[in-house]
């Protein structure tokens, strides 16, 4: 049976979607490239245009003298003060929560400092978001968790760091704490979210095989492969931190012996330099220590760097990747140990797969789990703009 042609309907709703998209990801575009970009002609995209406007969700106005003849093109613009999302991360040691307005801009944020293994989150949650309440129309909340997601309905499943968050649906109870505030609450994980973000405006834009490798306590990997997120059947693909690099070495939380994350992850780093401390900010003194010719530090960010160039040669051969984008606390012991990276990858690495990748730290920097998280929330408008 051939499938129906859509309908008129269908077609204009799938233009205003795209439309959006385009204002969203560049913030503001004028209408004449978005005629090039959409491929429409010129009075459909003001039609189009005039109906967003309409709606609130765009605003239009002269651009600047392009300096060729007749007149210069409208501009138009997402409204990011009145159309905005909540974003929540919830991190192994804060919990963070933003206004973001359609097109991607943190209007403001919060944070506090969050106990490991802590299980209550929506009440932090929703004092924030009581707090950053502004005007204009709320699309949602979007919560970067770091740990394992349920695709299906956004329950974190009991893993080595979502401690006392198993089980829990802490989207649908965000909502329900929040009547009439949240029309819908996704969740995703944190690294997943965070390639999200790169990808939809950060060092990712433009790049259709990206892999974000997100560290803390705990390891894991975004994956954009061919340009959509690669999350797998039940959402809980790019647990790279649990690969076995090193079958001999260290029990990981997660039950198994030499995963990635423990030749990687915050615990063997601050072990081997010698730290009592835990957290980003023990991580960033043994960087300190190690700048300052400390021999512990030197040797344990050295080992903690030749491991993971190990891994990213596994994930480059692969995905074969044109972009590795180190997060967290990994953007710090990349910097670090960015030469013992290279290396390891350059000799494990097959030629032809990593020829073209490029290693790269986060353009949206610790922001980019609240703008994934905004991406989430701003998907449905994004998908049916006048819905
Ligand atoms: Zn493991």
């Amino acid at each position: 049976m051939r499938a129906s042609a859509p309908s008129q309907e269908e077609i204009r709703r799938q233009n205003l979607g795209a439309l959006l998209r385009f204002v969203h990801e560049r913030g503001q575009i004028s209408r004449a490239e978005l005629t090039t970009e959409l491929g429409l002609n010129r009075s459909t995209i003001g039609a189009l245009t005039a109906d967003l406007t309409e709606a609130g969700l765009v605003t239009e106005e002269t651009g600047r003298e392009t300096g060729r003849a007749g007149r210069p093109s409208l501009v138009v613009r997402a409204r990011s003060e009145t159309i905005f999302a909540y974003a929540v991360s919830v991190e192994v040691d804060q919990i963070r929560v933003a206004r973001v307005g359609l097109g991607g801009v943190l209007l403001d944020q919060r944070s506090a400092p969050r106990a490991r293994e802590g299980n209550d989150v929506i009440s932090p949650a929703a004092a924030f978001i009581t707090e950053l309440t502004g005007p204009g129309r709320c699309v949602g909340a979007g919560i970067a968790v770091a740990g394992m997601v349920r695709r299906a309905d956004g329950v974190v499943q009991l893993s080595p760091h979502s401690g006392g968050l198993a089980g829990q649906a802490i989207g649908e109870s965000l909502r329900e704490r929040l009547p009439g505030i949240l029309p819908q609450v996704a969740v995703g994980n944190v690294a997943d979210l965070c390639a999200l973000a790169e990808h939809t405006r950060g060092v990712a834009a433009g790049c259709d095989n990206v892999i974000y490798v997100y560290g803390d306590v705990g390891v894991g990997a975004g994956i954009i492969a061919g340009g959509r997120r690669v999350i797998g059947h039940g959402g809980y693909g790019g647990e790279v931190g649990h690969m076995v690099v090193n079958p001999a070495g260290r029990a990981c939380s997660c039950g198994s012996k030499g995963c990635w994350e423990t030749e990687i992850g915050e615990l063997p780093l601050l072990e081997l330099a010698g730290s009592t401390d835990i957290g980003h900010a023990a991580v960033l003194a043994v960087v300190e220590r190690a700048a300052r010719g400390d021999a512990k530090a030197i040797a344990a960010l050295r080992h903690v760097g030749e491991w993971l160039g190990f891994g990213v040669a596994n994930l480059v051969n692969i995905f074969n990747p044109e972009l590795i984008i180190f997060g967290g606390t990994l953007r710090d012991v990349y910097l670090a140990a960015a030469a013992q990276v290279r290396s390891r990858l350059n000799s494990v690495g097959l030629a032809a797969t990593r020829e073209h990748v490029r290693l790269r730290t986060p353009a949206l920097g610790q922001d980019a789990a609240l703008l994934g998280a905004a991406e989430l929330a701003f998907q449905s408008l994004l998908n049916d703009p006048l819905a």
